[in-house]
């Protein structure tokens, strides 16, 4: 399988995406917010600075997002493809990424940008929640995403909890920083010849059967 990089703005679906491309295609995903929640955990000064940086919806320093990520992709579940989700964000990490590829001697494979009218992902925010321990994303607002019970992950029973950056001035900020950081990536792919569109705005089912529609065609 080839990795695939998904490209959205913030509360699109990427996180739930991801999720579904895992399961039907046995390769992780990887989620460059979950790493730094990951980091943000301690007490340092340096899990203190990123958890201040989160919750302003600013982008964290690429050195620190770019050693995490290749510490994961180094890891052996790895070798067969992964799904990225939420990095590259900007033209320069898009940059070292490919030259941290070329290194290992590995394909950029496909990007998929998830469309979305920001009015549409933005009402999605308040109803997010996520399972602490495996990272799945509910949403009480909408019927297919809702939990079996009600604040409880349906796998690990565990607590949701909402994440803080999930409130309508930061998503603004995330918002804005997408437009202007992060959706030039998609003309940067465009010249590969590598990204593919799919619309949305409706359920995870019809945004994930597009993906697989792609997915298949690319299959190798
Ligand atoms: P996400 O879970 O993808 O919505 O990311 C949550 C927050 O983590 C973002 O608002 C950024 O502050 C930070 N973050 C995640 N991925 C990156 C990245 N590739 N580069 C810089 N900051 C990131």
């Amino acid at each position: 399988m080839k990795s695939i990089i998904l490209i959205a703005p913030p509360a699109a679906g990427k996180g739930t995406e991801a999720e579904q491309i895992r399961v039907d295609y046995n390769i992780p995903s990887i989620s460059t917010g979950d790493l730094l929640r990951d980091v943000i955990k301690g007490n340092d000064e340096k899990a203190l600075m990123i958890k201040d940086i989160l919750n302003s919806g600013a982008l964290v320093p690429d050195d620190i997002v770019l050693e995490l990520l290749k510490n994961r992709i180094l890891q052996s579940d790895c070798e067969n493809g992964y799904i990225l989700d939420g990095f590259p964000r900007t033209v320069s990490q898009a940059e070292a990424y490919d030259k941290m590829l070329e290194e290992l001697n590995r394909d950029t494979g496909l990007v998929i940008v998830l469309d979305i009218d920001k009015e549409i992902a933005k009402s999605r925010i308040s109803g997010r929640f996520t399972c602490p321990s495996c990272k799945r994303i509910y949403n009480v607002n909408t019927g297919d995403m809702k939990p079996m019970q009600s604040g409880l992950c349906d796998d690990c029973m565990v607590e949701l909890i909402q994440r803080s950056d999930d409130n309508p001035e930061t998503y603004d900020e995330r918002y804005n920083t997408y437009l202007e950081k992060t959706a030039p990536l998609i003309s940067f792919y465009d010249k590969k010849g590598i990204v593919y569109h799919v619309d949305s705005s409706k359920s995870p089912s019809i945004t994930h059967a597009q993906v697989i529609e792609i997915l298949e065609k690319h299959n190798d």
